[in-house]
């Protein structure tokens, strides 16, 4: 069993950090409800890009991926195959397509980071039980996240919930905790063992984001720097919420709330 004392580099939050985290949050989760509404095919992955960093800039908060390490672009776009960190373009979406978009808003300092998978008009069945397998992982794992549990609980929930429908987890990337940096301490994997691992404190903020294949877990970077895919080719989705921890449980700072 590893140390409570694992945890350590997790920040606990002031009620005022949480407060700006609640507003971050809430500005992320209406810059996807507009690009859901923009969606349609014939769009390009940069127009929703330009919604996006149009409702930021309408809210008066900062883009949190511009510029991050030499990100071009306010949010990640990734289509089909492509797992995260797709980058914004001239790629035409077409019908059938899945889009998933990763975004993320500063707020007094403080960040929120969400993301969502999409359909692209008419998807085939196999997409559509990808995208509820996938947002079925995170409610999972939310259903576990509570002060006293352990990160080795968030995992297991995920984990169990997609393989035990057939689906890959992907491994080499993973959820973190989040406040004045977009990464902060610690790793959140989509894999593990219940019980196991740092132990949730009230206070603490966490991005949880499975990402599930339809096939293998393996995944590919691209040569661009950024965009990850299956190492199969088949699908994937990705879905993700920041969330604060109490003893009642986690608040989901990105969700939509009004
Ligand atoms: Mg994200
Ligand atoms: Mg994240």
């Amino acid at each position: 069993m590893e140390s409570p004392a694992q945890t350590k580099g997790a920040s606990i939050k002031s009620p005022r950090e949480l407060e700006a985290m609640r507003r971050a949050g809430q500005v992320v989760a209406r810059m996807i409800a507009a690009m859901k509404l923009a969606l349609e095919p014939g769009m390009t992955t940069k127009d929703l890009d330009t919604v996006a960093a149009k409702e930021l800039k309408r809210q008066g908060a900062k883009p949190a991926f511009l510029g991050y390490m030499g990100f071009p672009a306010t949010i990640c776009t990734s289509v089909n195959e492509e797992i995260v960190h797709g980058i914004p373009g001239d790629r035409v979406l077409k019908e059938g397509d899945l889009i998933k978009l990763d975004v993320g808003a500063i707020v007094d300092g403080l960040y929120g980071d969400s993301a969502v998978t999409l359909p692209v008009g008419q998807v085939s069945d196999e997409a559509l039980k990808l995208i509820d397998a996938t947002k079925g992982s995170l409610d999972a794992a939310i259903a576990v996240v509570k002060s006293g549990n352990r990160l080795g609980d968030i995992g297991a929930a995920v984990q169990e919930y997609a393989e035990s429908r057939g689906y890959g987890v992907v491994r080499e990337y993973v959820g973190h905790g989040i406040g004045r940096k977009l990464h902060e301490e610690p790793q959140v994997p989509n894999y593990g063992v219940a019980g196991r691992g740092a132990l949730l404190h009230t206070g603490m903020v966490i991005a949880v984001e499975p990402m599930v294949n339809i096939g293998t877990w393996r995944t590919q970077a691209l040569e661009d720097g950024w965009t990850v895919v299956t190492a199969d080719g088949q699908l994937s989705a990705h879905f993700e919420h920041t969330m604060a921890i109490s003893e009642e449980g986690a608040e989901i700072l990105t969700l939509l709330k009004d």
